[in-house]
């Protein structure tokens, strides 16, 4: 029976609470949407359901986030927790209020904390402050995300701005207490009717603290941050046996590939690294400006060069190439047209025996999954922070995948993805 089940607000977010929660001792399966009524329980500790509901309508956020609890709470598990970004990336109109209350009423537990901390990545809360290494939120950049932009670091003011209950504070003081003292802090503010309580945390130590307070609640909210204190209350509770390897996946051989559709600074940089090292295609999707040529090429290309080493494809651009691209069909359709194309060739590369692919972005990614029909993701061991590898669970074709937020990974990610040992 799984023990926590797990609500991310998207794709690459979900993949990066699960990697902690193996990192602490978890077996960890990802699943791609709102499961369906009769898909069968993974055998796994924790659950960690991926929808698309940061940036959806909040009525679409809600009704998403309450069908994948109820699908939690049947699968048994025990305590619940809704994922959302280390940045609070939201709108006034949510989704993080919303959602949260809806699951509170859901589960009737009437309070959840509220904690996006992640200090390994540079994300701390003071007084209830967002920073970014050492900016306030609306003067980390995060003030003009085009989606999501972030005006106020007070995260007291943004939930309560999103929610009709009420919103208290664990400060600092209380927090360095620990354990014990957040417990009752957080008691105290349920008692005066708070439903929420943002809790300060500036390092890994206050994290484990708040994941001890919070052991007996219903519903947890943050970042993958918050969740490293979770497993060991399970293990204290005799619920989790100790595991030598929460992260070992089977042994797939088969031909290595990069599918690479992020322009990130990051991504490119992994492919100039790569390029020196292993037969690497990149198309240019300017001088042919369709999905099936594009396909075309890149299966034209591959046939003779998979073998032993990797190989890498990329769609990837630097932002003049982009813009140019986008100048001639639209920002959207020119997205598409090389999802499309990267699908395809994903496709491609499966059935031309590579079991072991590596899709650096994060809508790339999503192209790519939905192509192969991939429903749930098993945690395998992580490549550099955020990403590890992953099994895809219950498709024709035995496969792993790492599928890379555009901005994550050291500069030589994709080498290193295959240099990792299969079997432990
Ligand atoms: P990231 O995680 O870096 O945001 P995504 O895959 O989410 O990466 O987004 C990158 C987008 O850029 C995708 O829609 C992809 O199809 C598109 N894209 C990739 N290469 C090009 C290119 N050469 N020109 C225009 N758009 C491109």
């Amino acid at each position: 029976m799984p023990l926590l089940g797990c609500i991310a607000d998207d794709f690459t977010g979900a993949t990066d609470l699960a990697s902690m929660l193996v990192g602490r001792g978890m077996r960890a399966v990802q699943l791609i949407g709102v499961p369906t009524a009769g898909e069968p329980v993974p055998d796994a500790d924790a659950i960690i359901i991926a929808l698309k509901s940061r940036t959806a309508p909040a009525g679409e956020a809600v009704g998403d986030s309450l069908a994948a609890l109820a699908w939690l709470q049947r699968a048994g598990c025990r305590q619940f927790f809704f994922k959302y970004c280390s940045t609070f990336d939201s709108t006034p109109a949510g989704n993080i209020g919303p959602v949260a209350d809806a699951l509170v009423v859901a589960l009737g537990c009437g309070f959840a904390l509220a904690c996006p901390a992640f200090p390994a990545n540079g994300r701390s809360v003071f007084q209830g402050h967002l920073f970014v290494g050492t900016a306030l939120l609306n003067e980390s950049g995060m003030e003009k995300h085009p989606l999501t932009p972030m005006t106020d670091a007070n995260l007291v003011r943004v939930l309560s701005c999103q929610t009709e209950g009420a919103v208290g504070l664990v400060p600092y003081a209380t927090v360095a207490q620990g354990t014990a003292a957040i417990r009752r802090a957080m008691t105290a503010l349920k008692e005066q009717g708070r439903r929420y309580a943002i809790v300060d945390a500036v390092s890994d130590a206050h994290l484990l603290d708040i994941g001890a307070a919070a052991a007996g609640h219903a519903l947890i909210t943050g970042g993958s941050g918050v969740a490293i204190g979770l497993p060991e209350n399970f293990r204290q509770a005799g619920l989790l046996p100790v595991l030598d390897d929460p992260g070992r996946l089977p042994v797939v051989g088969g031909h290595a590939a990069v599918l690479a559709g992020s322009c990130s600074r990051a991504t490119l940089f992994q492919i100039a690294n790569a390029r020196g090292h292993v037969p690497t295609l990149e198309l240019d999707a300017l001088a042919t400006p369709d999905a099936a040529a594009l396909a075309a090429q890149a299966l034209a290309w591959m046939q003779d060069r998979l073998g032993d080493t990797p190989v890498v494809i990329a769609a990837s651009a630097p932002p003049e190439k982009v813009a140019a691209l986008q100048a001639r069909l639209g920002r959207e359709a020119a997205g598409l047209l090389i999802e499309t194309a990267l699908a395809e060739i994903a496709h491609a590369l499966v059935a031309a025996g590579v079991r072991r692919l590596v899709v650096a972005g994060g809508e790339t990614s999503g192209a790519v999954v939905r192509r192969l029909g991939v429903r749930r993701l098993r945690i395998g061991a992580e490549i550099d922070p955020g990403v590890p590898w992953t099994f895809a669970e219950g498709g024709e074709a035995s496969l792993k995948l790492a599928l890379k937020s555009g901005n994550f990974g050291a500069p030589d990610f994709f080498l290193k993805s295959f240099a990792m040992p299969e079997a432990a």
